[in-house]
């Protein structure tokens, strides 16, 4: 079936390819395109920019350096690899899928879109990342980059939010797809990630200027069409460092939802003043040397704001630490204590990111 998008695409990869192999990035993941490293560059990149994943797969290939590691990494190294990165459901997704690719296909990364498709985390821009770029198969890989790309390019009048026009782009592309498939969706995406930007287009230096709609309609800065995005939910929270000894009092989040089974400090919901602070050590049979208001921070997740403010609260070294028996303190509003130095919190536990502007 042709696809609804009516601008001449077939013209773009000859100019489009010949500007990527001038102009493409040097990346651990091109230089080396083995499934693996596509797989978990791609899986890194969703929603964090190429200069901050850089760091993060080298250490992570270093400490996993196949699917059978990765399958086999303990949970807690697992975050720590990925503390920082944010979205941390991404980690856990691909442990899943390297337990399954070890059990299903004898630890080798399937071929085919549909087997690509099935993995957790793997989604259809994903599999044909994988697809194209490390089995060189003619599937087109379309990211929010190559939907706006195309979107200026034909000068589409559609939201590049809705499913049908997303579909209705990947089969445009899969008709004009060449051979050097893996090249060709790369090369969409840096154009969109280095000329196409999203708020200003550098038409100027863009090798499709002459075949592109938007831009000789003078539209490259009023496309893509997308509809507004649901405002963010705004929550405060107080973070609570608490101090003894020397160590600090982190404990476990819940094993499901927002930030599931990290560590944090204790926190907790809304905006405590110092008689808050004052009465909850109370409650929970503590006896601080000293409450200390700290700086506000704020968090942005995709859906929800936190925002914090935080209180050092000192306790006496003379009183004996608290433990993870909570049932020693009845009903404590905390919840059940671990205690880390200022080292190892930043060296064995993984703080999110969210929490680091309390880090001691
Ligand atoms: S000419 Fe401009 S709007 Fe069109 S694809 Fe190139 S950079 Fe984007």
């Amino acid at each position: 079936m042709k696809s609804a998008v009516s601008t001449p695409l077939d013209k773009i990869a000859k100019p489009l390819l010949k500007w990527f192999r001038a102009r493409a990035r040097s990346l651990p993941w091109r230089d080396d395109p083995r499934p693996y490293y596509v797989w978990v560059s791609e899986i890194m990149l969703q929603q964090t920019r190429v200069t901050a994943v850089l760091p993060y797969f080298s250490r992570f290939i270093a400490a996993l350096p196949d699917v059978r590691a990765l399958a086999a990494v303990d949970d807690d190294a697992l975050m720590k690899l990925w503390e920082g990165l944010g979205y941390y459901s991404r980690a856990r997704n691909l442990k899943k899928a390297a337990a399954l690719i070890t059990e299903q296909y004898g630890g080798k990364i399937p071929r085919d879109f549909d087997s690509l498709l099935s993995l957790p985390g793997v989604g259809r821009y994903t599999a044909g990342a994988i697809a194209s770029i490390a089995y060189g198969q003619r599937i087109p890989a379309v990211d929010g980059n190559v939907l706006r790309v195309v979107s200026r390019l034909t000068a589409s009048p559609d939201d590049i939010l809705r499913d049908a026009t997303k579909r209705s782009m990947e089969n445009a592309l899969a008709e004009i797809m060449p051979k050097d498939a893996g090249q060709f969706n790369q090369a969409m995406m840096e154009l969109g990630a280095l000329v196409c930007l999203p708020r200003a287009a550098h038409c100027e230096e863009c090798p499709l200027a002459s075949l592109c709609r938007a831009h000789a309609e003078g539209l490259e800065n009023e496309l893509p069409v997308k509809t507004a995005k649901k405002e963010r939910r705004i929550e405060t929270r107080t973070v609570l460092l608490i101090e003894q000894h020397g160590k600090f009092a982190i404990a476990k989040r819940p094993k499901r939802g927002l930030l599931a089974a990290l560590w944090e400090f204790p926190n907790l919901s809304g905006e405590k003043k110092r008689g808050e602070i004052l009465a909850l050590c109370k409650n929970a049979g503590l006896s601080p040397k000293s409450v200390r208001r700290m700086k506000a921070a704020r968090h942005i997740f995709t859906h929800i704001e936190w925002q914090l403010t935080g209180w050092h609260i000192r306790l006496s070294d003379d009183a004996e630490q608290v433990g993870e028996a909570r049932s020693a303190y009845g009903n404590s509003p905390l919840p059940p204590l671990t205690w880390a130095t200022s080292r190892e919190l930043s060296e064995t536990y993984s703080i999110p990111t969210a929490f680091k502007a309390y880090m001691p």
